[in-house]
């Protein structure tokens, strides 16, 4: 064909099934095409892999594709198989009648894409067997890993550059990652490329993701009925320690759900087993600690609940975009409270990081603090952080729920003053009981009850006055000084709003549970079902998708997504050719399982128009 991307694109079809290309991907397509070396930022879920995935099956050569996860890897190749593309991966953990299946391929040039580990690269007789086999592209997955400011940082990616030389001389490379620094990136463009590269910078708005913060009241049964809202659904819920994984996941169990643990003090069997159950099977629940984390690629989680504040903006949004990577709706959930926020500043000040990256962390809790006390749409507040402009996105808690501003300058003025006046040495408790005019053990030891600001904000509660320290702290009126027991201190800025020089707008404290938004959430992840009809024929699609993917031990997803069942079950293709049409199914698919899966939708409409 004279036009590779119109050959790339009927490819997009043929083989993987796609209707038409996601955003970003066709410019990058296009750029990898004309012999470009390209830098790829794109967020988690946006469709990376298709970048090098389409040209490698496009055009001839070989395409080595470098990535830190063993089972990451597997799972790629899996999908690739599946879709009757050529494709291996070189491992350790390999039997030894894949590697040689992968190393025949190889000899006989039919492999298209190969899959190593950085280390397993740098070994001299990979080197020297790529070097003879014609690789068109070295694809570097997970390219952040290359930069010492990120938190994968991998000395082993530091050679790439030079690997990359030694295999072919210029070899075309392309570096995807996901995350959007710009010290990260420019680290990626200095070590891995010998002259700058096409950079191309994706959106990071995941509009199918839902956002949503609640601070913590009674978290585990918060935990509880988020998950509850979500039955049957595969999602995870991040915890910040280990013993609340535990814990969570026991609650979970005996509250009916299916729930399994993943930390890294489990067992190295009992972690793979679960991990492996959760990408398998459909509508578990992992509870985990971030050790669950980049090694996960399963397009269908549904939601992800944070338990405990994550640790900064980044890690908070690369661990909810583990949800709805298939682009259907998913739900997300973040709880938090001033003691999360006083953990997460402790273990910034107590790492022994430099001075420079310490300030890079304290800037990136600070904005996920703003994030959770956001006065308005969540989305716009996180994409501004990563330097997009946007419009209120009407899929995050506030946008649906709205949120009332008043005029809190008074309530910041008792809530300084009380600092101040017990000479900025108490923590948040005490001050609030002195706010409220608690008399307890400390207010009397102290002498507190006979200061004035005594009992100036008993009309309102313990847990509001939380929630405005929390938004003093957010916006920066007040710090606390970890050093020393967390006592408060009013800042400069705050001095200026004490004295009436500016005014503070704060967020109406949210007491009530919306139990209404969850119910909503659920039902729209089915909202492309028409009639219960769908829905019991949908069922039907997935235990025949299950009993598929069990006889050939791979994944669920790995058959047919949620996506390809949802469409199956919508538009109901009465031949192959139609089925063809569906989102997911290529000419591999649609050989091997059409024919089952044609039969159910034709029997399921036969019963339905007997019964009718
Ligand atoms: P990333 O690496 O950016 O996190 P993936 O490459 O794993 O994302 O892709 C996420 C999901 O999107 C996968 O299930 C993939 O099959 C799907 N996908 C990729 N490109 C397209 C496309 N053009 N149309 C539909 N689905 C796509
Ligand atoms: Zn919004």
């Amino acid at each position: 064909m004279s036009d590779p991307l119109a050959h790339a694109c009927s490819l997009l079809h043929s083989v993987f099934g796609f209707a038409a290309f996601r955003p970003g991907q066709e410019e990058i397509v296009r750029a990898v095409l004309a012999g470009e070396n390209v830098l790829a930022v794109m967020p988690t879920g946006s469709g990376k892999s298709l970048c090098y995935q389409l040209p490698a099956i496009a055009r001839p050569g070989l395409t080595v594709v470098v990535s830190p996860l063993i089972a990451l890897m597997r799972d790629q190749v899996r999908m690739l198989l599946a879709a009757g593309i050529a494709a291996g991966s070189l491992n350790s953990s390999n039997e030894p009648s894949e590697n040689s299946r992968v190393l025949r391929l190889l000899r006989d040039r039919e492999l298209r894409l190969l899959y190593v580990a950085p280390e397993r690269l740098a070994r001299p007789d990979t080197l020297e067997m790529l070097a003879e086999s014609h690789v068109a592209l070295m694809a570097i997955d997970e390219a952040h890993c290359v930069s010492q400011w990120g938190h994968d940082f991998r000395p082993e990616y530091l050679t790439l550059g030079s690997l990359a030389r030694q295999i072919g001389g210029r070899l075309q490379t392309l570096a995807l990652t996901a995350t959007a620094d710009a010290p990260t990136r420019r680290d990626i463009v200095e070590k891995l490329f010998a002259a700058p590269p096409r950079i191309f910078v994706r959106s990071f708005d995941r509009p199918n993701l839902r956002l949503a913060f609640k601070a913590k009241e009674r978290s585990t049964q918060q935990v509880v009925s988020f998950v509850r809202a979500h039955e049957g659904e595969s999602g995870i819920v991040y915890c910040a320690s280990r013993r609340k994984v535990e814990e969570l996941a026991a609650t979970l169990a005996a509250s009916g759900h299916r729930a399994r643990p993943y930390h890294a003090g489990l067992d190295n069997p009992v972690r793979k087993a679960n991990q492996d159950a959760f990408q398998q099977e459909d509508g578990l629940v992992m509870t985990a600690t971030v050790a669950f984390g980049m090694g996960i690629d399963k397009p269908d989680v549904r939601f992800v609940c944070h338990a405990d504040l994550p640790s900064n903006v980044e890690a908070y949004y690369q661990e909810i975009g583990r949800a709805g990577r298939d682009g259907l709706p998913a739900d997300t959930l973040t709880l938090y409270s001033l003691g999360d926020m006083q953990l997460r500043r402790q273990q910034i000040e107590q790492s022994d990081s430099s001075d420079e990256r310490k300030r890079i962390e304290r800037q990136r809790l600070n904005a996920l603090l703003a994030l959770a006390e956001a006065p308005r749409c969540r989305r716009q507040t996180l994409l501004a952080y990563f330097g997009e402009k946007s419009q209120p996105c009407g899929n995050c808690d506030l946008c649906r729920e709205g949120v009332e501003l008043f005029d809190g300058t008074i309530e910041a003025q008792k809530a300084m003053s009380a600092i101040l006046r017990t000479g900025e040495r108490f923590g948040v408790e005490h001050l609030i009981a002195i706010l409220v005019g608690d008399r307890t053990e400390n207010v009397g030891k102290f002498n507190h009850d006979r200061l004035p600001t005594f009992g100036v904000g008993k009309d309102r509660k313990p847990s509001e006055w939380r929630s405005i320290f929390r938004q003093l702290s957010a916006t920066g009126l007040i710090e606390q000084d970890l050093a020393e027991h967390g006592r408060w201190w009013v800042t400069d800025q705050g001095r200026r709003v004490l004295k009436g020089l500016e005014r503070i707008e704060l967020r109406k404290v949210a007491l009530g549970t919306a139990k209404a938004s969850k119910a909503r959430s659920k039902a729209e992840v089915s909202t492309a079902l028409e009639s219960d009809a769908d829905a019991a024929l949908l069922k039907a699609l997935k235990s025949l998708r299950t009993k598929l993917a069990v006889a050939q031990n791979v994944p669920a997803y790995v058959v047919f997504s949620d996506r390809t069942l949802v469409e199956l079950a919508t538009h109901r293709p009465t031949s192959l050719r139609a089925m063809r049409e569906i989102h997911g199914v290529g000419d591999a698919k649609l050989e091997r399982y059409g024919a089952a899966f044609l039969e159910l939708v034709q029997n399921h409409a036969a019963a339905a128009a007997a019964s009718a």
